[in-house]
C-alpha cells in the first residue's frame, strides 16, 4: 500500500487492468482521499463528487460522525455472526421500522448489498405460491427496471444484455410499461406471486413514477393476492427529500442499501405488516455479514444525522433549486428528478463526452445513456457547490 501510494494516476490505472476483472471497464481516475463533497485523485487533482458513489455517501466523504461511530464501533464490537445480535443490530431494525412508519409486527432483515435485499425480497415472495392448483409462478416487473447483478435479481432486472448471457435466470418474470395502471390491472392476476417496482428508476435514468400510480399498485396487488415490493435501493434514506420516495405508500416488503450505510455496505429488507414475516421462518435465509456491528452503527450514524441536521428540508429544498437552474440552461432539452436525484437529457447525444469533459474540469457525474445525465451528490451538498457545476455546464455542452 505504502509503495502505491507514490504512483502516479497511470502507473495505478495499469496495475489495476492487470489485477482486477475487466468486468466495469478502465476506472475513470485513481482516487486517494475525500472530504465532504470533494475526492482527490493520484495526481492531486482535486473533483466535486455529484455522484456520491451512485447514491451511497449520504453524508460526503470522512464525514467525522460517521467516521467515529464506525472506528469506536469496530474497536468495541466488530463482527458476532448471526448466531448473536448487538445493540446497534437492534437499535437500527428499530429507528428503520420507526422511520418508515411499518405497522406494528413488521421486521427487518438485514443484508450487504441492494442485490442481496432483493434476493431476500424474491425468496421471500417466491413463498405466496399460491396452491397446487392454482399455483402463483410469475413475477412482474417494470420495463427499464435495475434490481441487482445476482441472478434471482437478475431475473427482474429489464436489461437483455444484461441477463441474456446468463439464460436460464431463475424467475419468471413479465416486464409491463412503466407508470401505466391499465398494464398493472391486466397484468397482475392469480398467477402472480410479486410485483417489483423502484419508486424511481434509477438506472433507466432517473425516471418518475406517481404517487398515484404506487397507490393503485398497492391496491391491485392486494385485490390480486400478489405481494408488493419497492425497491428504495437507490431512491431510500433521504436520497429524494423523505426518507422514502414511495411514501406515504406502504408495500409488503421495501428494499435498501445504497445510502443507508453512507458509504459502509449494508442493505436492509423491511417487512410489513405480521401477516407478511410469516414468508420466512427459522432457517429460510440467512447471512454472515448481514446486520454486522459496525454497519449497522453506520447506518445509525446516517439516520441521526439526516434527521439532526434537517437534511430532508435541504435536499428537497436543493433539489427543486437544481432542477430550476437546469431547465434554463441551453441544450439541456429535459429534467427529472427528486431531492439530489436529477437526470437531465442532453438535446444532443454526446452524454459519455459530457462526462469526460466534466470530469477534466473537476465534476464527477455519470451518465445512463448516450442522452441523459444523472447527479446523485451527497444530501450535504451545497447550493454554491451545486452552483460551481451549474456554473460550468454550458462551457461542458459545448465542449461535448
Ligand atoms: C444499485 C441498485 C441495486 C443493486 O444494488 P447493489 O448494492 O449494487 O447490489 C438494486 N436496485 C436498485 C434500484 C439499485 O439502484
Amino acid at each position: 500500500m505504502q509503495e502505491l501510494a507514490q504512483l502516479s494516476s497511470s502507473a495505478l490505472s495499469e496495475r489495476y487492468q492487470q489485477s482486477l476483472l475487466g468486468v466495469f471497464g478502465a476506472p475513470q481516475r485513481v482516487l486517494v482521499r475525500g472530504a465532504g463533497c470533494h475526492v482527490w485523485d493520484a495526481d492531486g487533482n482535486q473533483y466535486l463528487d455529484l455522484l456520491g458513489g451512485i447514491a451511497v455517501n449520504t453524508l460526503g466523504h470522512a464525514n467525522p460522525l460517521l467516521t467515529s461511530v464506525i472506528t469506536s464501533q469496530l474497536a468495541t464490537l466488530g463482527h458476532v455472526s448471526n448466531f448473536f445480535t448487538s445493540p446497534s443490530q437492534i437499535a437500527l431494525a428499530e429507528k428503520l421500522l420507526e422511520i418508515s412508519a411499518a405497522p406494528a409486527g413488521s421486521k427487518v432483515f438485514f443484508a450487504n448489498s441492494g442485490t442481496e435485499a432483493n434476493e431476500a425480497a424474491l425468496k421471500l415472495t417466491r413463498r405466496n405460491a399460491g396452491t397446487e392448483a392454482a399455483p402463483r409462478t410469475r413475477v412482474i416487473a417494470l420495463e427499464h427496471a435495475f434490481h441487482g447483478r445476482t441472478l434471482g435479481a437478475l431475473s427482474l432486472t429489464y436489461k437483455e444484455k444484461y441477463r441474456a448471457p446468463f439464460a436460464p435466470l431463475p424467475q419468471n418474470v413479465t416486464w409491463i410499461p412503466a407508470g401505466d395502471i391499465d398494464a398493472l390491472r391486466n397484468a397482475v392476476d392469480e398467477t402472480v406471486s410479486a410485483v417489483f417496482i423502484e419508486p424511481i428508476q434509477g438506472e433507466a435514468g432517473v425516471k418518475m413514477l406517481s404517487t398515484e400510480y404506487l397507490q393503485a399498485a398497492r391496491e391491485i396487488t392486494r385485490e390480486a393476492g400478489a405481494l408488493l415490493v419497492f425497491d428504495e435501493v437507490q431512491t431510500g434514506m433521504g436520497r429524494t427529500g423523505s426518507f422514502f420516495a414511495s411514501a406515504p405508500v406502504i408495500p409488503d416488503v421495501m428494499t435498501l442499501a445504497k445510502g443507508l450505510g453512507g458509504g459502509f455496505p449494508i442493505g436492509a429488507m423491511i417487512v410489513f405488516g405480521e401477516e407478511n414475516t410469516k414468508w420466512l421462518t427459522p432457517g429460510d435465509h440467512g447471512t454472515t455479514f448481514g446486520g454486522n456491528p459496525v454497519a449497522c452503527a453506520a447506518g445509525l450514524a446516517v439516520i441521526h444525522t439526516i434527521e439532526s441536521q434537517n437534511l430532508l428540508e435541504k435536499v428537497r429544498e436543493n433539489g427543486t433549486w437544481l432542477r430550476e437552474q437546469l431547465c434554463s440552461i441551453a441544450g439541456v432539452s429535459e429534467v427529472r428528478g427528486a431531492g439530489m436525484l436529477t437526470a437531465f437529457e442532453l438535446a444532443e447525444a454526446n452524454a459519455q463526452k459530457l462526462v469526460a469533459a466534466a470530469l477534466d474540469a473537476g465534476f464527477i457525474v455519470n451518465a445512463t445513456d448516450e442522452k441523459t445525465i444523472r447527479l446523485a451528490p451527497p444530501l450535504v451538498i451545497t447550493q454554491e457547490q451545486l452552483g460551481s457545476f451549474l456554473a460550468a455546464l454550458p462551457q461542458l455542452i459545448a465542449a461535448a
